[in-house]
C-alpha cells in the first residue's frame, strides 16, 4: 500500500488547493514547497475579474469557474478563519470610443451580461478619477487576499513527519514538507503503479510547480510561455477616493485606509524575481494618470514574480503519456483566480 495517495511538488495557488480538494475527497497528500521561493501566488494582485482584454471578452467558462471560485474562497474563509475573499467591482475606463461600441456587442453575447454593470458617463465617474471618455462597471467579481489563503493553509496543513499510525489523528490529511525537491531522486514504479520519493510512496505525482516547471524533465519541453510581471503597493492621500477596482491603463486595488496596489507589466524576456526600479517609476507614473489632481504616493512595497502562462493562454493539465503517475497541474498564467479553483476541484476526483 502506497503511504500517501499523491505527492504534490508545489505549494502555491495550484498545490494549495489541490492539496485542499484532495482532503476533502477524503485523500491523503504530501505538499512539498521550497517556501514559495520563486512563486507568484504572493505577488500576485489577487484579482478575480471576468472581463480581461482588449477585447473585452468575458473569459470561457466563466459562468461556471467564476461562481467555483468564489465558493471555494469563501468556504476556505470559514474553514481558516480569516478574511480572504471581498466582492469587488471593477471599472473600466474607455480609452477610444470604439469600446464603447465594443462593450455593448459583449454584453449582448449569451451569458456575458451578467458581468457587465452600469455604463459610466463621464460627469458620473468619481470625481478623483481622469476617465474623459467614461467606462463601465465590471461586476460578479472580487479580490482574493491570497497570501491570507497560503497562510491559513500552511496554518491548517500538518506537519510533514505526521502519519495517522503516530498516535493522535493529524489535523489534516496532508502533510506539509518545506523542502526542495529533487526530479532525480524520484523512482518511477513500473506499470503505472506509482512513485517514490524519499522513502515515500504515493498512487500519483502532480507537479504544480508553477515557472519552476522549466527544470522539471517530464513536463519542461511543454508550451510554457512564462511572463513576469511587477506590482507596487503604496499609501496615499486618497481619503475619499473610489472603493472599486480600476482599469485605467493599469490595474489599481484599493485595500482599505488610503493603500493601493498597482500593477502589473508583462516581461518576457528577464524572467528573473527582482524587481526593477524603472518599473517601479513607470507603475508609479501610471497610477498618477489615474486621477485628475496629484496624489500624494508612498511606495511601501514593490515584488516581481513570474506568470506561469502558456503559449495558448489556458491550463496545462493532465498525465504524462508514458508515465502515468506522473502529472502536471499547471499554466495557470494571468487568471489563477478563476481558474484554479474549478480546475483542482475537478482534477482531484481523478486522483483520489
Ligand atoms: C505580478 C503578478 C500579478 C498577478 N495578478 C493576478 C491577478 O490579479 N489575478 C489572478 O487571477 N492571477 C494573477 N496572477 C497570476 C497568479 O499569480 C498565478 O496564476 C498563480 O498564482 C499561479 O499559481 P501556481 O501555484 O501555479 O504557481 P506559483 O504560485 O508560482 O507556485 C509554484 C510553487 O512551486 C514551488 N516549487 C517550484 N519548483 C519546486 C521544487 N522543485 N521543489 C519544491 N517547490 C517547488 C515554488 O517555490 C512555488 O511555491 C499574477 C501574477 C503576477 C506575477
Amino acid at each position: 500500500m502506497s503511504d500517501t495517495d499523491v505527492i504534490i511538488v508545489g505549494g502555491g495557488l495550484a498545490g494549495t488547493l489541490l492539496a485542499l480538494e484532495i482532503e476533502k475527497l477524503g485523500g491523503r497528500a504530501l505538499l512539498v514547497d521550497d517556501s514559495l521561493r520563486d512563486a507568484a501566488t504572493p505577488v500576485a494582485a489577487g484579482l478575480l475579474n471576468p472581463v480581461t482584454g482588449m477585447r473585452l471578452s468575458p473569459t470561457p467558462g466563466a459562468s461556471m469557474l467564476i461562481p467555483t471560485a468564489i465558493d471555494t474562497f469563501r468556504t476556505l474563509e470559514q474553514k481558516f478563519a480569516r478574511t480572504i475573499f471581498r466582492e469587488m467591482p471593477l471599472f473600466r475606463a474607455y480609452s477610444n470610443e470604439g469600446e464603447r461600441a465594443l462593450k455593448a456587442r459583449r454584453a449582448g453575447e449569451p451569458d456575458a451580461a451578467r458581468w457587465f454593470g452600469d455604463e459610466v458617463e463621464p460627469q458620473a465617474v468619481h470625481p478623483a478619477l481622469n476617465a474623459p471618455l467614461g467606462g463601465f462597471m465590471i461586476v460578479g467579481g472580487g479580490w482574493v487576499d491570497l497570501p491570507a489563503l497560503l497562510a491559513g493553509a500552511r496554518e491548517h496543513f500538518s506537519p510533514c513527519d505526521a502519519r495517522p499510525t503516530d498516535g493522535p489523528q493529524p489535523k489534516s490529511s496532508v502533510r506539509l514538507l518545506q523542502q526542495r525537491f529533487t526530479h532525480a531522486e524520484l523512482e518511477i514504479l513500473p506499470k503505472g503503479a506509482g512513485v517514490r520519493w524519499r522513502g515515500e510512496s504515493a498512487r500519483h505525482i502532480v507537479f504544480c510547480e508553477g515557472a519552476g516547471v522549466r527544470a522539471n524533465p517530464w513536463f519542461s519541453h511543454l508550451a510554457w510561455q512564462p511572463a513576469k510581471g511587477e506590482f507596487i503597493t503604496c499609501d496615499t492621500d486618497l481619503d475619499d477616493g473610489p472603493d472599486f477596482a480600476l482599469k485605467i491603463g493599469l490595474m489599481a486595488i484599493p485595500l482599505g485606509a488610503g493603500r493601493w496596489r498597482v500593477g502589473s507589466n508583462y516581461e518576457w524576456e528577464k524572467l528573473d524575481t527582482e524587481p526593477t526600479p524603472a518599473v517601479r517609476e513607470s507603475l508609479l507614473a501610471g497610477f498618477a494618470k489615474m486621477f485628475r489632481h496629484p496624489v500624494r504616493a508612498t511606495v511601501t512595497d514593490h515584488r516581481a514574480g513570474v506568470r506561469p502562462a502558456s503559449k495558448g493562454a489556458k491550463p496545462i493539465v493532465g498525465r504524462h503519456p508514458e508515465h502515468p503517475a506522473l502529472h502536471v497541474f499547471n499554466g495557470f498564467g494571468a487568471k489563477g483566480c478563476t481558474w484554479t479553483p474549478a480546475y483542482a476541484r475537478e482534477y482531484a476526483t481523478r486522483l483520489v
